[in-house]
């Protein structure tokens, strides 16, 4: 992976105030903490990510760096997005070291994907097959934004990079849809991207992976998130279907050596097995109808027995709350050690 960096200096009058009150927004909307550099900096570093605040007369100094050219836009993006909701002003007038807007129409890491073929790896997941342009030059990654317009029946209007780098959507009428979807896998030669998507029955962008006709095409950004598991003997990996295709990415990068559990929303353990295609890990099957509410007592019953010393849940959130706080509470794990994501919300 080539790493991307890019920096810009933040102008205003009291820059220790500045970083004070980054610092707070971080914390507090953010979970997130920041460290002391040996230069006296302040910065996270997390899965090849890397914001970094110095003080300078002038201003705050913000240097970024990301696994990859296309991963940088979106950090640049959240930065600019961050400075904005703390100074507007101050986030209009950011201006990045070796990124010059005025000589891209879409951000780099934007690619129109065009429908080629659909089927059903197991049942509730719809597979589909993208021609995308330049793939090589996206880089690894997990997750895409995706989008489609709000309202179907309108012409696509993609979203451009501003000068600031944060990027502009299309509001109003041309409003997007935007959703994340994980790459399931890539063909960089032949163009080809593979997205496994839950037929759920509401929502524009299942209703697009159910109904397109072969030839529409859809809006792509990224990729974004790098799989991360520390180096260990025994994982335990759960996923709803919205998150199969994440552990089935993780499961091909870990170890042969690695031992575990993937328990997965599947109505089968055939199908189930098929999908993740693994002789290291055992594959447990939970169906449709009781995933929701058997996944925390699974989890439980799984890990009681043998403790794993990486686990991973993602899926619909209030079960990813109570996920984390098993990993966290029951098993002790530690922060690199655990992760459990909501990738949708029950509607309230
Ligand atoms: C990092 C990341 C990666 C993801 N990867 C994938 C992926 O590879 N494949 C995938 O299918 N999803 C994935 N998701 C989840 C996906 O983005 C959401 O499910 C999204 O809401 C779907 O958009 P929609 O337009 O279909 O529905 P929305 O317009 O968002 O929602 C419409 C209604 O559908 C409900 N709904 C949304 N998702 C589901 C669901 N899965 N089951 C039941 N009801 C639902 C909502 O509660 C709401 O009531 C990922 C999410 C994240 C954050």
């Amino acid at each position: 992976m080539s790493i991307a960096q890019t920096r810009a200096l933040l102008l205003t009058p009291q820059p220790d105030e500045m970083l004070a009150a980054v610092e707070h927004h971080l914390r507090q909307e953010h979970e997130t903490h920041l460290e002391t550099g040996k230069d006296g900096s302040r910065f996270v570093d997390k899965d090849g990510f890397c914001v970094t605040f110095q003080t300078e007369e002038k201003g705050l100094q913000i240097s970024l760096r990301a696994p990859h050219e296309g991963m940088l836009v979106l950090l640049r993006d959240q930065v600019v997005q961050h400075v904005h909701e703390l100074s507007p002003e101050a986030a209009s007038d950011l201006r990045w070291e070796g990124f010059d807007c005025a000589l891209r129409d879409y951000p780099s890491n934007f690619r129109i994907g065009t429908l080629i073929a659909r089927s059903r790896p197991v049942t509730g997941l719809l597979r589909l097959q993208l021609q995308v342009d330049d793939i090589p030059a996206l880089g690894d990654g997990l997750h895409l934004k995706v989008m489609l317009p709000s309202q179907p029946s309108r012409a696509p209007a993609w979203p451009r990079l501003g000068a600031n780098g944060g990027l502009q959507w299309p509001k109003g009428k041309d409003a997007l849809h935007v959703r994340y979807l994980t790459i399931r896998a890539t063909d960089p030669k032949a163009g080809l991207v593979w997205l496994d998507v839950v037929d759920h029955g509401d929502g524009l962008m299942s209703t697009w992976a159910a109904t397109a006709k072969v030839g529409s095409t859809i809006g792509l950004m990224g990729p974004t998130g790098t799989p991360v598991i520390p180096q260990v003997e025994r994982v335990f990996l759960a996923a709803d279907q919205t998150a199969m295709p994440v552990v089935a990415r993780m499961i091909e990068t870990l170890p042969p050596q690695v031992r575990g559990t993937v328990v997965a929303e599947c109505d089968s353990a055939e199908e189930a097995r098929s999908y993740f295609n693994s002789d290291k890990l055992e594959i447990v099957a939970l169906d449709r109808a009781s995933f929701r509410s058997a996944i925390l007592e699974q989890a439980t019953e799984i890990c009681r027995v043998e403790k794993p010393q990486y686990a991973f849940f993602a899926g619909e959130l209030l079960n990813a709350r109570e996920l984390r706080a098993f990993f966290r509470g029951d098993l002790a794990l530690g922060n690199r050690h655990h992760s459990s994501i909501g990738y949708w919300r029950e509607h309230e």
